[in-house]
Protein backbone atom coordinates (compact mmCIF):
# COMPACT_ATOMS: atom_id res chain seq x y z
CA UNK A 1 0.00 0.00 0.00
CA UNK A 2 1.19 3.54 -0.83
CA UNK A 3 1.68 6.38 2.30
CA UNK A 4 -0.87 7.89 0.04
CA UNK A 5 -3.08 5.40 0.49
CA UNK A 6 -2.15 4.35 3.99
CA UNK A 7 -3.09 7.85 4.94
CA UNK A 8 -6.46 7.60 3.38
CA UNK A 9 -7.36 4.68 5.37
CA UNK A 10 -6.71 6.02 9.00
CA UNK A 11 -9.97 6.97 11.11
CA UNK A 12 -8.39 10.01 11.74
CA UNK A 13 -8.69 11.65 8.31
CA UNK A 14 -11.44 13.28 7.08
CA UNK A 15 -12.16 10.97 3.70
CA UNK A 16 -13.62 13.46 0.87
CA UNK A 17 -16.00 11.83 -1.68
CA UNK A 18 -16.77 8.68 0.33
CA UNK A 19 -20.20 8.34 1.40
CA UNK A 20 -21.15 6.65 4.76
CA UNK A 21 -22.79 3.90 4.36
CA UNK A 22 -26.34 4.15 5.70
CA UNK A 23 -26.17 1.72 8.13
CA UNK A 24 -23.75 4.16 9.85
CA UNK A 25 -26.38 6.28 12.49
CA UNK A 26 -25.62 9.26 13.50
CA UNK A 27 -25.51 7.98 17.00
CA UNK A 28 -22.21 6.10 16.06
CA UNK A 29 -21.05 9.07 14.52
CA UNK A 30 -21.30 11.01 17.35
CA UNK A 31 -19.66 8.63 19.60
CA UNK A 32 -16.83 8.51 17.15
CA UNK A 33 -16.11 12.24 17.48
CA UNK A 34 -16.54 11.92 21.31
CA UNK A 35 -14.28 9.39 21.08
CA UNK A 36 -12.01 11.29 19.01
CA UNK A 37 -12.27 14.61 21.68
CA UNK A 38 -11.63 11.87 24.20
CA UNK A 39 -8.25 10.60 22.78
CA UNK A 40 -7.20 13.86 22.93
CA UNK A 41 -8.01 14.78 26.36
CA UNK A 42 -6.82 11.55 27.98
CA UNK A 43 -3.31 12.34 26.36
CA UNK A 44 -3.45 16.14 28.20
CA UNK A 45 -5.06 14.42 31.32
CA UNK A 46 -1.79 11.73 30.83
CA UNK A 47 0.56 14.79 30.09
CA UNK A 48 -0.60 16.58 32.54
CA UNK A 49 0.09 13.81 35.40
CA UNK A 50 3.68 12.60 34.26
CA UNK A 51 4.47 16.41 35.10
CA UNK A 52 3.35 16.32 38.64
CA UNK A 53 0.65 18.94 37.89
CA UNK A 54 -1.75 19.05 41.08
CA UNK A 55 -4.60 20.64 38.99
CA UNK A 56 -5.03 17.83 36.42
CA UNK A 57 -4.36 14.97 39.06
CA UNK A 58 -7.52 16.14 40.94
CA UNK A 59 -9.97 16.23 37.51
CA UNK A 60 -8.49 12.92 36.98
CA UNK A 61 -9.40 11.74 40.36
CA UNK A 62 -12.23 13.38 39.85
CA UNK A 63 -13.14 11.23 36.76
CA UNK A 64 -12.36 8.16 38.77
CA UNK A 65 -14.47 9.12 41.97
CA UNK A 66 -16.92 9.85 39.20
CA UNK A 67 -19.81 6.63 38.69
CA UNK A 68 -20.82 8.03 35.20
CA UNK A 69 -19.87 4.92 33.09
CA UNK A 70 -18.54 7.13 30.70
CA UNK A 71 -16.36 9.03 32.98
CA UNK A 72 -15.39 5.20 34.24
CA UNK A 73 -14.53 4.46 30.39
CA UNK A 74 -12.21 7.87 30.81
CA UNK A 75 -10.42 7.38 33.91
CA UNK A 76 -10.25 3.45 33.14
CA UNK A 77 -7.58 4.79 30.08
CA UNK A 78 -6.05 6.93 31.54
CA UNK A 79 -5.28 4.43 34.50
CA UNK A 80 -4.03 2.14 31.77
CA UNK A 81 -1.97 4.73 30.56
CA UNK A 82 -0.38 5.78 34.17
CA UNK A 83 0.56 1.67 34.99
CA UNK A 84 3.91 1.87 33.61
CA UNK A 85 4.79 5.24 35.64
CA UNK A 86 3.14 3.98 38.57
CA UNK A 87 3.68 1.57 41.06
CA UNK A 88 7.53 3.21 42.62
CA UNK A 89 5.99 4.34 46.13
CA UNK A 90 5.94 3.18 49.67
CA UNK A 91 2.19 2.85 50.49
CA UNK A 92 1.45 3.04 54.40
CA UNK A 93 -2.22 2.09 56.04
CA UNK A 94 -2.64 4.49 58.65
CA UNK A 95 -5.58 3.34 61.34
CA UNK A 96 -6.82 4.31 64.54
CA UNK A 97 -10.21 5.40 66.28
CA UNK A 98 -11.69 9.04 66.29
CA UNK A 99 -9.34 10.83 69.02
CA UNK A 100 -6.16 8.79 68.72
CA UNK A 101 -4.33 11.47 66.72
CA UNK A 102 -4.62 10.69 63.28
CA UNK A 103 -4.50 14.10 61.45
CA UNK A 104 -2.21 14.51 64.07
CA UNK A 105 0.20 11.93 63.67
CA UNK A 106 0.07 12.35 59.49
CA UNK A 107 1.19 15.95 59.72
CA UNK A 108 3.68 15.24 62.35
CA UNK A 109 5.17 12.06 59.93
CA UNK A 110 4.15 13.38 56.67
CA UNK A 111 6.48 17.06 57.47
CA UNK A 112 9.24 15.11 58.57
CA UNK A 113 9.13 13.00 55.21
CA UNK A 114 8.44 16.03 53.26
CA UNK A 115 11.47 17.10 55.02
CA UNK A 116 13.80 14.51 53.89
CA UNK A 117 12.89 15.25 50.51
CA UNK A 118 9.60 13.11 49.65
CA UNK A 119 6.82 13.95 48.21
CA UNK A 120 3.90 12.69 50.04
CA UNK A 121 0.11 12.18 49.28
CA UNK A 122 -3.01 11.39 51.79
CA UNK A 123 -5.82 9.52 50.57
CA UNK A 124 -8.12 8.19 53.07
CA UNK A 125 -11.02 5.75 52.97
CA UNK A 126 -14.21 6.68 55.29
CA UNK A 127 -16.30 3.81 56.03
CA UNK A 128 -19.36 6.10 57.24
CA UNK A 129 -19.71 7.32 53.86
CA UNK A 130 -20.76 3.95 53.12
CA UNK A 131 -24.48 4.82 54.94
CA UNK A 132 -24.73 8.25 55.45
CA UNK A 133 -23.09 9.97 52.78
CA UNK A 134 -21.41 11.86 55.79
CA UNK A 135 -17.72 11.87 57.10
CA UNK A 136 -15.40 10.78 60.21
CA UNK A 137 -12.67 11.96 58.58
CA UNK A 138 -13.64 14.76 56.52
CA UNK A 139 -15.49 17.19 58.63
CA UNK A 140 -12.93 19.00 60.76
CA UNK A 141 -10.21 21.27 59.35
CA UNK A 142 -7.15 18.90 59.64
CA UNK A 143 -3.39 18.85 58.71
CA UNK A 144 -3.32 22.76 58.17
CA UNK A 145 0.86 22.63 57.94
CA UNK A 146 1.31 19.87 55.70
CA UNK A 147 -1.37 20.89 53.58
CA UNK A 148 0.60 24.31 52.80
CA UNK A 149 3.42 22.17 51.39
CA UNK A 150 4.06 21.87 48.24
CA UNK A 151 5.41 18.45 48.22
CA UNK A 152 2.05 17.16 49.94
CA UNK A 153 -1.28 16.58 48.40
CA UNK A 154 -4.04 15.80 50.40
CA UNK A 155 -7.55 14.04 49.51
CA UNK A 156 -10.53 13.26 51.31
CA UNK A 157 -12.14 10.00 50.61
CA UNK A 158 -14.16 9.47 47.98
CA UNK A 159 -17.78 10.75 49.48
CA UNK A 160 -20.37 7.67 48.30
CA UNK A 161 -20.94 4.49 47.61
CA UNK A 162 -20.22 0.98 49.06
CA UNK A 163 -17.04 0.31 50.98
CA UNK A 164 -15.67 -1.57 48.22
CA UNK A 165 -16.40 1.37 45.52
CA UNK A 166 -14.39 3.89 47.43
CA UNK A 167 -11.69 1.39 48.47
CA UNK A 168 -11.59 0.54 44.32
CA UNK A 169 -11.26 4.09 43.88
CA UNK A 170 -8.78 5.07 46.13
CA UNK A 171 -6.77 2.01 45.17
CA UNK A 172 -6.88 3.89 41.62
CA UNK A 173 -6.23 7.29 43.15
CA UNK A 174 -2.93 5.15 44.34
CA UNK A 175 -1.98 4.83 41.07
CA UNK A 176 -2.34 8.22 40.05
CA UNK A 177 -0.74 9.74 42.47
CA UNK A 178 2.30 7.45 42.10
CA UNK A 179 2.17 8.38 38.34
CA UNK A 180 2.23 12.10 39.23
CA UNK A 181 5.43 11.12 41.18
CA UNK A 182 4.24 11.02 44.83
CA UNK A 183 7.17 8.21 46.39
CA UNK A 184 5.22 8.31 49.45
CA UNK A 185 0.91 7.54 49.98
CA UNK A 186 -0.73 7.14 53.32
CA UNK A 187 -4.06 5.86 53.29
CA UNK A 188 -6.26 6.77 56.25
CA UNK A 189 -8.66 4.75 57.91
CA UNK A 190 -10.76 5.04 61.22
CA UNK A 191 -10.79 1.84 63.20
CA UNK A 192 -14.44 1.09 63.78
CA UNK A 193 -15.07 -1.33 61.01
CA UNK A 194 -14.18 -3.58 57.69
CA UNK A 195 -12.10 -0.44 56.13
CA UNK A 196 -8.64 -1.60 57.52
CA UNK A 197 -8.95 -4.77 55.68
CA UNK A 198 -9.75 -2.71 52.52
CA UNK A 199 -6.45 -0.84 53.62
CA UNK A 200 -4.42 -3.43 54.64
CA UNK A 201 -4.83 -4.75 51.15
CA UNK A 202 -4.00 -2.22 48.85
CA UNK A 203 -0.75 -0.56 51.09
CA UNK A 204 2.45 -1.94 51.94
CA UNK A 205 2.87 -1.12 55.22
CA UNK A 206 0.00 -0.90 58.32
CA UNK A 207 0.57 1.36 61.04
CA UNK A 208 -1.74 1.05 63.90
CA UNK A 209 -2.36 3.95 66.16
CA UNK A 210 -3.88 3.31 70.02
CA UNK A 211 -3.96 4.99 73.15
CA UNK A 212 -2.46 3.95 76.49
CA UNK A 213 -5.02 2.69 78.68
CA UNK A 214 -8.23 3.32 76.71
CA UNK A 215 -9.01 -0.41 76.87
CA UNK A 216 -8.98 -2.69 73.87
CA UNK A 217 -13.00 -2.41 73.32
CA UNK A 218 -13.13 1.14 73.74
CA UNK A 219 -10.84 1.65 71.00
CA UNK A 220 -12.71 -1.49 68.29
CA UNK A 221 -9.87 -2.75 67.84
CA UNK A 222 -10.42 -6.29 67.04
CA UNK A 223 -8.09 -8.87 67.10
CA UNK A 224 -7.90 -8.78 63.19
CA UNK A 225 -6.76 -5.16 62.62
CA UNK A 226 -3.79 -6.23 66.11
CA UNK A 227 -3.07 -8.78 63.77
CA UNK A 228 -2.55 -7.07 60.59
CA UNK A 229 -0.43 -4.54 61.90
CA UNK A 230 3.27 -4.14 60.72
CA UNK A 231 3.76 -1.52 63.26
CA UNK A 232 1.87 -0.82 66.91
CA UNK A 233 2.23 3.09 67.14
CA UNK A 234 0.90 4.41 71.05
CA UNK A 235 0.26 7.53 70.54
CA UNK A 236 0.06 10.49 73.46
CA UNK A 237 3.00 9.39 75.10
CA UNK A 238 3.26 12.70 76.50
CA UNK A 239 2.85 14.48 79.91
CA UNK A 240 1.20 12.22 82.34
CA UNK A 241 0.37 9.97 80.23
CA UNK A 242 4.05 8.57 79.79
CA UNK A 243 3.96 5.85 82.05
CA UNK A 244 1.33 4.57 80.70
CA UNK A 245 2.73 4.60 77.72
CA UNK A 246 5.33 2.03 78.49
CA UNK A 247 3.18 0.09 80.55
CA UNK A 248 0.91 -0.11 77.11
CA UNK A 249 3.95 -0.82 75.16
CA UNK A 250 4.85 -3.99 76.96
CA UNK A 251 1.21 -5.23 77.03
CA UNK A 252 0.74 -4.76 73.00
CA UNK A 253 4.56 -6.29 72.89
CA UNK A 254 3.34 -9.27 74.77
CA UNK A 255 0.30 -9.85 72.68
CA UNK A 256 2.47 -9.31 69.42
CA UNK A 257 4.16 -12.45 70.19
CA UNK A 258 1.43 -14.59 70.82
CA UNK A 259 0.91 -14.36 67.17
CA UNK A 260 1.84 -16.26 64.32
CA UNK A 261 4.92 -15.20 62.49
CA UNK A 262 4.27 -13.13 60.07
CA UNK A 263 4.90 -14.55 56.40
CA UNK A 264 7.70 -11.29 56.07
CA UNK A 265 9.71 -12.40 58.13
CA UNK A 266 8.75 -9.05 59.62
CA UNK A 267 8.45 -8.71 63.91
CA UNK A 268 5.73 -6.35 64.69
CA UNK A 269 6.90 -3.76 67.03
CA UNK A 270 5.16 -1.17 69.42
CA UNK A 271 6.45 2.43 69.40
CA UNK A 272 5.46 5.25 71.51
CA UNK A 273 4.84 8.91 69.82
CA UNK A 274 3.80 12.20 70.87
CA UNK A 275 2.37 13.35 67.70
CA UNK A 276 1.66 17.03 69.22
CA UNK A 277 5.43 17.30 70.19
CA UNK A 278 6.95 15.60 67.06
CA UNK A 279 8.68 12.68 69.43
CA UNK A 280 9.02 9.08 68.00
CA UNK A 281 7.98 10.06 64.82
CA UNK A 282 11.10 9.52 63.24
CA UNK A 283 11.31 5.98 65.07
CA UNK A 284 8.37 5.00 62.97
CA UNK A 285 9.71 6.06 60.13
CA UNK A 286 12.76 4.24 60.74
CA UNK A 287 10.59 1.35 60.93
CA UNK A 288 8.87 1.46 57.75
CA UNK A 289 12.30 2.12 55.73
CA UNK A 290 13.53 -1.36 57.96
CA UNK A 291 10.37 -3.21 56.93
CA UNK A 292 11.42 -1.86 52.90
CA UNK A 293 14.76 -2.87 53.18
CA UNK A 294 13.77 -6.41 54.66
CA UNK A 295 11.19 -8.01 52.23
CA UNK A 296 12.92 -6.34 49.30
CA UNK A 297 15.88 -8.53 50.35
CA UNK A 298 13.57 -11.53 50.78
CA UNK A 299 10.57 -10.68 47.86
CA UNK A 300 7.96 -10.57 50.15
CA UNK A 301 7.42 -6.83 49.32
CA UNK A 302 7.01 -7.91 45.53
CA UNK A 303 5.01 -11.02 46.37
CA UNK A 304 2.53 -8.93 48.60
CA UNK A 305 2.07 -6.32 46.08
CA UNK A 306 1.40 -9.02 43.02
CA UNK A 307 -1.40 -10.53 45.68
CA UNK A 308 -2.80 -7.32 45.85
CA UNK A 309 -3.63 -6.68 42.31
CA UNK A 310 -4.94 -10.28 42.15
CA UNK A 311 -7.26 -9.53 45.19
CA UNK A 312 -8.27 -6.49 43.46
CA UNK A 313 -8.72 -8.06 40.18
CA UNK A 314 -11.39 -9.82 41.73
CA UNK A 315 -12.61 -7.69 44.34
CA UNK A 316 -13.10 -5.40 40.52
CA UNK A 317 -15.34 -8.18 39.49
CA UNK A 318 -17.56 -8.47 42.21
CA UNK A 319 -17.90 -4.62 42.64
CA UNK A 320 -18.64 -4.36 39.05
CA UNK A 321 -21.49 -6.97 38.93
CA UNK A 322 -22.79 -6.14 42.04
CA UNK A 323 -23.26 -2.32 40.98
CA UNK A 324 -24.59 -3.71 36.98
CA UNK A 325 -26.97 -6.13 38.85
CA UNK A 326 -28.65 -3.43 41.11
CA UNK A 327 -28.52 -0.06 38.94
CA UNK A 328 -30.07 -2.89 36.04
CA UNK A 329 -33.78 -0.60 36.10
CA UNK A 330 -35.42 -3.89 34.84
CA UNK A 331 -33.74 -5.47 37.35
CA UNK A 332 -34.54 -2.51 40.23
CA UNK A 333 -38.15 -3.72 38.97
CA UNK A 334 -38.19 -7.09 39.91
CA UNK A 335 -36.12 -7.08 43.22
CA UNK A 336 -39.11 -4.62 44.27
CA UNK A 337 -41.74 -7.16 43.56
CA UNK A 338 -39.57 -9.96 44.21
CA UNK A 339 -39.01 -8.82 48.06
CA UNK A 340 -43.09 -8.26 48.58
CA UNK A 341 -42.94 -11.87 47.26
CA UNK A 342 -40.29 -12.66 49.55
CA UNK A 343 -42.29 -11.00 53.06
CA UNK A 344 -45.61 -12.32 51.94
CA UNK A 345 -44.02 -15.63 52.05
CA UNK A 346 -44.70 -16.61 48.72
CA UNK A 347 -41.59 -17.55 47.84
CA UNK A 348 -38.55 -18.40 49.95
CA UNK A 349 -35.38 -15.81 49.47
CA UNK A 350 -33.00 -18.33 47.80
CA UNK A 351 -35.61 -19.49 45.12
CA UNK A 352 -36.52 -15.59 44.63
CA UNK A 353 -32.53 -14.37 44.32
CA UNK A 354 -31.82 -18.00 42.15
CA UNK A 355 -34.94 -16.37 39.89
CA UNK A 356 -33.53 -12.96 39.51
CA UNK A 357 -30.24 -14.19 38.85
CA UNK A 358 -31.13 -16.11 36.25
CA UNK A 359 -33.37 -13.55 34.66
CA UNK A 360 -30.22 -11.14 34.64
CA UNK A 361 -28.01 -13.58 33.28
CA UNK A 362 -30.34 -14.84 30.74
CA UNK A 363 -30.95 -11.16 29.49
CA UNK A 364 -27.24 -10.84 29.27
CA UNK A 365 -26.60 -13.45 27.07
CA UNK A 366 -29.71 -13.33 24.92
P1 LIG B 1 -8.05 11.84 64.85
O1 LIG B 1 -9.50 11.96 65.12
O2 LIG B 1 -7.56 10.44 65.09
O3 LIG B 1 -7.63 12.38 63.53
O4 LIG B 1 -7.31 12.71 66.00
P2 LIG B 1 -6.75 14.21 65.96
O5 LIG B 1 -5.42 14.28 65.28
O6 LIG B 1 -7.81 15.12 65.49
O7 LIG B 1 -6.48 14.45 67.52
C1 LIG B 1 -7.49 14.40 68.49
C2 LIG B 1 -7.06 15.23 69.69
O8 LIG B 1 -5.92 14.65 70.31
C3 LIG B 1 -6.69 16.66 69.33
O9 LIG B 1 -7.14 17.52 70.33
C4 LIG B 1 -5.15 16.63 69.30
O10 LIG B 1 -4.59 17.87 69.60
C5 LIG B 1 -4.86 15.61 70.37
N1 LIG B 1 -3.58 14.92 70.14
C6 LIG B 1 -3.18 14.35 68.96
N2 LIG B 1 -1.95 13.81 69.12
C7 LIG B 1 -1.58 14.04 70.38
C8 LIG B 1 -0.41 13.74 71.16
O11 LIG B 1 0.55 13.13 70.70
N3 LIG B 1 -0.41 14.13 72.48
C9 LIG B 1 -1.45 14.78 73.04
N4 LIG B 1 -1.35 15.11 74.31
N5 LIG B 1 -2.55 15.10 72.34
C10 LIG B 1 -2.62 14.74 71.03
Amino acid sequence: MSDKNKKKKTALNVMKGIKSPSSLSAEAANKFLQHKKKKLEIDEIVAGIFKGDISTLSSAITLVESNLAKHREISNQIIEKCLPKSGNSIRIGITGVPGVGKSTFIEALGMNIIKKGHKLAVLAIDPSSEQSGGSILGDKTRMENLSAQKNAFIRPSPSSGSLGGVARKTRETILLCEAAGFDIIFIETVGVGQSETKVHSMVDFFLLLMLAGAGDELQGIKRGIMEMADTVVINKADGNNIKKAQLAKAEYQNALHLFPPAESGWIPNVLLTSAIENLGIDDVWNSIIDYKKMTDKNNFWQSRRQNQAKFWMHETILESLKSDFFNNDENKKNIIEFETKVINGEINPFNAAKELLDNYFNKKNS
